[in-house]
Order: C-alpha cells, then sequence, then structure tokens
C-alpha cells in the first residue's frame, strides 16, 4: 500500500468520502507523496512522454509563435514570458534557444514559471536558471505577459456527476471493505459548472467540471486585458462540451486503476476547450481555436523545420527527425488529441497557425 492510500483510507474512515477533486489535487500534489513531487514521472522511463520531451521542435515553433506575438504587441521592454507547470523545462529552454536570433526579445523577456512541485522546481532550475518561480500566476509581477500552457490544464482537479435513478449524485472517493472505491454523495455547488443539457442528458451519464481551470483562464484574462499580450493552451480534450468519464491513470505508459496507488500513477482528465473559450470570451479576450496540434503545428512551419534539421545529419539522424514529426502531427498520433487555443485582447493581430 501506498503511504497516501494509507492516509487515505484513515481520513475516509474517520470524516466520510471525498470528492475526486480532493483525492485528484492530492494524489498528485501531496507536499511528501505526490505525483509530482517524485522524480521521473517523463519520458521514456517515466509514465507518459509530453510533446516538448518528444522534440525540440515543438518549443522552437512555439518560440517563433511567441516572438511574432512580441512583434505583433510593439515589442514590449520588459516581457513577462510565463510558463503554466513547465515539467522538466524542456519546453522554455527550447524557446530560449529558438529566440536567441531575435536578440531584442531575449533581452527583453522575463521567465516566470508557475510551479507546485518543489522537485520539478528543482528540475527546471537546472535547464533554466535565470526563471523565477511562483504558486500562482496571480504572485508574477504585472505587465505585459505571454503565456504557454502545455499539458497544464489536464492536470487540475476534477468533480464528477453520475445520473443515477433519474438525479444527479457527486462522485466520491469512499471506502468499500477497507479498499478504495467511487461511492455517491451530494452534488457540491460546482454542479452549477455543468451545462443544462447535459443535465438532461440519459441514465448513467457522468458530467465533469473543473473549477480550477476556469478560474486560471480568469486570472489569464484579467491580466491580458490589464496589460496586454498573448496566451497558448495546448492539451489534450475536447472541442465540444459532451458527457462522459474522462478521468484516467497512466503509470509506465500503460492506464491503470486510479485507486491502486495514489501517488505513484498520474491523473488526468480531458480538457473541455469549448468552457475555456467561454469563459475567456466571458472576460473580453479574443480566443482563437482550438485548433488540432498537427494543423496548427504545420501551419507555423513545422514542416520546413524538420527538412532543414532532418538534413543536418545522416540517414538515421533524419529518419528520427521525421518520425519526431509524425508523432507530434499525426492523426493517430498526437495530431488531434492534442488541441491548440490563443487568447489575447480584440486589438492585437490575429496569430498564425489557425
Ligand atoms: N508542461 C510540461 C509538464 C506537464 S505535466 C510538459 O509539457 O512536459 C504538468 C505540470 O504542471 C507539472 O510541472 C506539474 O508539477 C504542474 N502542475 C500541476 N498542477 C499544478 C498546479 N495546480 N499549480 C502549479 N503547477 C501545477
Amino acid at each position: 500500500m501506498t503511504p497516501l492510500k494509507d492516509h487515505f483510507i484513515k481520513r475516509i474512515e474517520a470524516a466520510g468520502p471525498m470528492t475526486l477533486a480532493a483525492y485528484m489535487g492530492e494524489c498528485l500534489m501531496h507536499p511528501a507523496h505526490g505525483y509530482y513531487q517524485q522524480q521521473a514521472v517523463f519520458g521514456a522511463e517515466g509514465d507518459f512522454t509530453t510533446a516538448p520531451e518528444v522534440s525540440q521542435m515543438f518549443g522552437e515553433m512555439i518560440g517563433l509563435w511567441l516572438a511574432d506575438r512580441w512583434t505583433k504587441m510593439d515589442r514590449p521592454n520588459p516581457v513577462n514570458l510565463i510558463e503554466l507547470g513547465p515539467g522538466r523545462g524542456t519546453l522554455m529552454a527550447d524557446i530560449l534557444r529558438a529566440v536567441s536570433p531575435v536578440e531584442d526579445f531575449s533581452a527583453a523577456l522575463q521567465v516566470h514559471f508557475v510551479e507546485a512541485s518543489t522537485q520539478l522546481r528543482a528540475a527546471q532550475a537546472e535547464k533554466v536558471p535565470n526563471a523565477q518561480w511562483h504558486d500562482t500566476l496571480a504572485h508574477v509581477p504585472e505587465g505585459p505577459s505571454l503565456i504557454i500552457a502545455n499539458e497544464f490544464f489536464d492536470a487540475l482537479p476534477i468533480h464528477q456527476y453520475e445520473k443515477t435513478g433519474g438525479k444527479w449524485v457527486e462522485r466520491m472517493v469512499g471506502c468499500i471493505d477497507g479498499d478504495l472505491a467511487m461511492v455517491g454523495g451530494p452534488c457540491g455547488p460546482q454542479f452549477s459548472l455543468i451545462d443544462e443539457a447535459i443535465k438532461a442528458g440519459p441514465e448513467g451519464s457522468i458530467a465533469e467540471a473543473c473549477p480550477a481551470a476556469l478560474s486560471i483562464i480568469g486570472d489569464i484574462s484579467e491580466r491580458l486585458n490589464t496589460h496586454g499580450g498573448a496566451a497558448l493552451v495546448v492539451d489534450y480534450g475536447y472541442r465540444k462540451t459532451a458527457a462522459g468519464d474522462t478521468f484516467q491513470a497512466m503509470q509506465k505508459h500503460a492506464y491503470v486503476d486510479p485507486f491502486t496507488a495514489p501517488g505513484e500513477a498520474d491523473l488526468t482528465a480531458h480538457v473541455n476547450f469549448e468552457l475555456l473559450k467561454a469563459a475567456a470570451t466571458e472576460k473580453g479576450l479574443r480566443a482563437f481555436g482550438p485548433a488540432m496540434q498537427g494543423m496548427f503545428l504545420m501551419a507555423i512551419g513545422l514542416g520546413a523545420r524538420a527538412q532543414v534539421l532532418a538534413g543536418q545529419g545522416d540517414e538515421a539522424f533524419s529518419a528520427s527527425i521525421l518520425s519526431d514529426l509524425k508523432r507530434l502531427t499525426a492523426i493517430d498520433q498526437m495530431g488531434t488529441l492534442f488541441k491548440v487555443l490563443a487568447l489575447q485582447p480584440h486589438e492585437l493581430a490575429p496569430p498564425p497557425g489557425f
């Protein structure tokens, strides 16, 4: 039994079931035993591989996209370059390398990381020593901001609800026969975030709400409305609000039961891009996308970049570049499951890639 499992069982036996959001949040971020406090969660030996860990080309293309935004913003100096949930710092290191020829931009930017894990902060510091770290976006200094988030929103805790016997109940984590199990409870206040059409759905429907995502979109909107800038959100998720259970646990590149080894498996949920977009446009921002990751990357020049890189090495090297290109863009790989959403004030020229 993992230390967190023991802790949850004792607590549930004493105080009753907990919401899925509380469970997910603690599994990921418990200060001692949370998933993101452990080493080696990313990459081939870890539990999952993200786009920046697949290829340097991902960060390079995003760097050029950001440099374009900065130019269209009339080149503010200084400008905040903010990354939410930077993982190992790979994406930012690739971005910084790609934009280094744009000397004025490189000189103007101040890197801010919003990161909850102390272990990952240490890994990030090795790759990007000049960054500044913050617990939340609200703590980043005010000013024009370019914001990037790759596979960050899928890690934010969700609530789940189920329609059973004609009524909605909240899916809670309880204890049955001494083991963790999903149980029903009264719906908490976040149930108000669920769409009316979903609520009217058939028996057995499952609905999800991610209040943390909406609150972060609110913070992004306020910042961009006040100081200007642009945000790019990349994640796996769906374009239109729909019912369904997207909560998943992953360990060593395979799906596992989310209750077997809390703290040792990555827990995520698919991102509802329709809701993120609606939250941002309600606050006065203009949204572009969500575009499919593959289409977005090709539209901003990934194909050409891959060709240049592939020409710089031997046959095995160019084959590996082409295989990375495929992994990032093919419809049966990351190309369509992953979506890209850009947010910015109305006055800024439309971004490339959409
Ligand atoms: N962007 C990286 C890592 C994705 S994993 C990549 O693409 O490789 C999710 C990241 O978000 C981790 O760095 C994790 O520690 C961080 N994270 C998750 N929830 C967070 C929260 N609520 N606040 C701040 N950081 C969080």
